[in-house]
Order: C-alpha cells, then sequence, then structure tokens
C-alpha cells in the first residue's frame, strides 16, 4: 500500500499527474508545508519505472524541507518529476501540461529547475502557472541561477576546510569534482580563481575538455573520480555516489559537493564519520541555489541580498560540522536532528 512506501514518511500530499493528449506522466510529491508554501525544483528524467520516480521525488521532497528548514527559509519542502527525456521533441507540450497541475494547488507548491528542466524551460512552465521561480526571464540574459548553488558550494568547502584542515585559503587544496554541469562547472570556477587544484570528469567528453582547457584541471574516468588522490571531494552529479562500495575507496578527507541525496542510504553518515571524513550535508550546502533564486517568492530581487544570504550558509555549516566532530557523530544526522527542530518549532 501507497503509505508503507518506505519514502513516504508523512508526506502531506502526493499527486499523480495524467496528461493523455501529450503523454504527460509527473508526480508533484508535497512533504511538508509547516514553515511555508513547499518549494522544490521540477525534474525531468526517463525513469524506468513509475516506482523509480515515485521513489526519487518522495526522497526528494523530505530534503527540500530539510533544506529549506536548515537554511532558514519560510518555506516547506516539495518536489515534482516529470517521466519523460529532457531531450524529447516534446518537451514543452509536457511542461505546459504540467504547470496546470502545480497552479491547481494554487501556492502551496512552488517549483523551479533541476536535472533535465532549465531556466528557459522554467518559463514556460510559468505560461500557465503563477508559481514558478528560477526563471531566465528573471535574470540578465545568460546567468543560470546554478551559478547561487556553485556559491554555496565553494563557500561549503571553505568552511569545511577550516574545519577539516584548519586552512583558511584554497591555495594548492587538491579538489575532485564529479559532474561538470550547470552546478560543477561553475564550482570549479569559483575553486580555480581560489588556487585550488581540480581533479574532474563527467560522462560526456565536451564538459571535461572545457574544464581541462579553462582551468588546467586534470581529467579522470567517472568510476575513479572517488577514489583520487585529493584533499576534498565534491560529488555534483547524481546521488547515491557514497555507499558501501565507494567510501572505503575514498581518500578525500572532506567532502563536500552540489549533488542532491549523496548517501545512498541514512548509515552511510555514520561510515564516514568512522572513516574518519568531514562530510558536509548535502542538501545544506546545495541551499545556495534556493535561498537565491526563492527571493521571487517573497517580491525581493536584489542579487546582493541573495549572495550575502548565501555566505552565511558558512556560519551554519561550522555549527554542523563543529558539533558533529565534538559529538563524534554523523553530521547528517545533527543536519537532520536541526532540521526536525526547526519544522516542529
Ligand atoms: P546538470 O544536469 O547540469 O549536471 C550534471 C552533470 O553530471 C552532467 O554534466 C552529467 O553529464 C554529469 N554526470 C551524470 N552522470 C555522471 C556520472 N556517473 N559521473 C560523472 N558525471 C556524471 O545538473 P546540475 O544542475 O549541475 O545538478 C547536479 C546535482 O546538483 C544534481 O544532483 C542536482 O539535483 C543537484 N542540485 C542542483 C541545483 C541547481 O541549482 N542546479 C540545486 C541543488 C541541487
Amino acid at each position: 500500500m501507497f503509505f508503507d512506501h518506505p519514502d513516504f514518511d508523512s508526506h502531506e500530499q502526493v499527486l499523480f499527474c495524467h496528461d493523455p493528449s501529450v503523454g504527460l506522466h509527473g508526480i508533484i510529491a508535497l512533504h511538508s508545508t509547516a514553515l511555508g508554501p513547499a518549494a522544490g525544483g521540477c525534474r525531468m528524467h526517463p525513469y524506468s519505472s513509475v516506482d523509480d520516480a515515485l521513489t526519487d521525488v518522495l526522497r526528494l521532497s523530505k530534503g527540500m524541507t530539510y533544506k529549506n528548514a536548515v537554511a532558514g527559509l519560510p518555506l516547506g519542502g516539495g518536489k515534482s518529476v516529470i517521466i519523460a527525456d529532457p531531450e524529447d521533441p516534446r518537451k514543452p507540450e509536457l511542461l505546459r501540461a504540467f504547470s496546470k497541475h502545480i497552479q491547481s494547488l494554487n501556492g502551496r507548491y512552488w517549483t523551479a529547475i533541476d536535472i533535465g528542466v532549465g531556466p528557459a524551460d522554467a518559463d514556460i512552465l510559468a505560461e500557465n502557472c503563477d508559481f514558478i521561480f528560477a526563471r531566465a526571464s528573471q535574470y540578465e540574459p545568460g546567468f543560470n541561477p546554478s551559478e547561487f548553488t556553485a556559491l554555496g558550494g565553494f563557500v561549503g568547502i571553505k568552511a569545511g576546510a577550516e574545519v577539516a584542515f584548519q586552512r583558511q585559503d584554497l591555495q594548492g587544496l587538491r579538489v575532485a569534482v564529479q559532474g561538470l554541469g550547470a552546478t560543477g562547472y561553475a564550482l570549479c570556477k569559483h575553486l580555480h580563481n581560489a588556487g585550488a587544484e581540480l581533479t574532474v570528469t563527467d560522462v560526456k567528453d565536451a564538459s571535461i575538455s572545457r574544464v581541462v582547457s579553462e582551468f588546467g584541471a586534470k581529467a579522470v574516468q567517472p568510476d575513479q573520480i572517488h577514489a583520487a588522490d585529493v584533499d576534498v571531494f565534491a560529488p555534483c552529479a547524481l546521488g547515491a555516489g557514497l555507499n558501501d562500495q565507494t567510501i572505503p575507496e575514498i581518500k578525500a578527507r572532506l567532502i563536500c559537493g552540489l549533488a542532491n541525496n549523496q548517501l545512498a542510504s541514512d548509515h552511510h553518515g555514520a561510515m564516514l564519520t568512522d572513516a574518519g571524513i568531514v562530510y558536509v550535508p548535502d542538501y545544506v550546502v546545495n541551499a545556495g541555489g534556493v535561498m537565491g533564486a526563492s527571493t521571487v517568492i517573497f517580491s525581493e530581487t536584489s542579487r546582493e541580498a541573495s549572495v550575502e544570504r548565501i555566505e552565511g550558509l558558512q556560519t551554519t555549516i561550522k555549527e554542523i560540522l563543529s558539533r558533529a566532530k565534538t559529538e563524534g557523530r554523523p553530521s547528517s544526522k545533527i543536519a537532520n536532528e536541526m532540521a526536525a527542530e526547526l519544522i516542529c518549532a
């Protein structure tokens, strides 16, 4: 039964969205509206089954509740998925059809970009819907709101390096970046400008070549990046990359990246602690995107205010890591407890 789904976890509402006229199959999951309207991106992915899509949306949606709470935003958590290939020529029609379902929630859920749905797609969603943020048309041409997320990643690595290595600068710090898309590429740029040495990978050769030529990065195969001989590992691709197979092979002493749901399962947080690896919880560090882009929900669009808020992530991250160190407990657990307290307060 659906309510017994292992990832159901007290979701307030889950909608299955169908429109046979365009072949739309989508799911909207609202985990919590305790702190405000649920907010979280819309992902387009060719899931191999509805079960896979449901598991993904439920996990991502709960993650948004925790992310928005720890980021100090007056927002709840939700997420949506469209089961389709983002290269499908029907993409604009699928987005338009899906946005009508979001509109029907009348502001209980705001959505934005995620994997397979970019800022220009967010503008298409907004044609029929008032509850879309991170739209290309909100910014100057060429600005991608994922850059807010990347800034958060950079701030997180600086905070993590202070706790893990007692260092204030990133000069010569060796960082492995997995995934060179919107967030991974922009993170590499920040790190390169700060003097870090990059080891990188992606499944797309062109993405690797760009970072190698622009930032002098060293490239490795996708299945080798977690084991690179570096100080920091930054997962910026898909989730579940920290698992039973990869953790024993990780040489980095700090993990801080932007991918969602990096821990394959909760116990991998404890495995990282036992291995002496400092882990910056994924949803804490990748909150920069929603912190920067969601301001439109509150009719406040100052870029400076967004950047200032994202830089404030440093304080939260240091608090979580310091508590994890003192208490000898997983940082992921401490972040979850902080989020739960805020939601119940
Ligand atoms: P993206 O699609 O732009 O980039 C992902 C990159 O990872 C692509 O270049 C892809 O080729 C690469 N990739 C896929 N599988 C890989 C593998 N096995 N090994 C190496 N590279 C691989 O996505 P993005 O917007 O950069 O998001 C990356 C992650 O960050 C996702 O988990 C996303 O949910 C999360 N995130 C993104 C944002 C945002 O603002 N974009 C905000 C919060 C969280």
